[in-house]
């Protein structure tokens, strides 16, 4: 995939995650990852605990590996690579936040609404 597809896809999964672990854990510790992606250096904040760090990892290195040009969603793809467990694990935290986002958008327009 282009590189602007995949610091892109990066940043999307920075953002769940993030959301997600929020609500969850606690004892976030702020990190800075440096991903080497077709030649180009690209550095990312997270700020997770340590578990969803190992998870956020895992996903870095699947999508850093991930063989296709023009990059499928994930769940629409016909070789998956992630493992059974992960990709299960990542679903629920890219659903859970997923709907906090859309909840908190709906709440934006309805305040929109009724703003003077
Ligand atoms: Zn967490």
């Amino acid at each position: 995939m282009e590189t602007a597809k995949f610091k892109n896809e990066i940043q999307t999964l920075k953002k769940f995650f993030e959301i997600y672990c929020k609500e969850k854990h606690s004892d976030q510790e702020k990190t800075v990852k440096i991903l080497n992606y077709k030649n180009e250096i690209i550095e990312i904040n997270l700020n997770l605990c340590p578990e969803c760090l190992k998870k956020i990892e895992y996903s870095f290195e699947k999508l850093l590996a991930c063989p296709h040009e023009i990059k499928p969603r994930c769940r629409a793809c016909p070789n998956p690579c992630y493992e059974k467990k992960q990709w299960k694990e990542t679903a629920k935290v890219m659903r859970y936040s997923g709907m906090k986002l859309g909840l908190s958008n709906i709440n934006k327009k309805i305040k929109n609404l009724f703003k003077k």
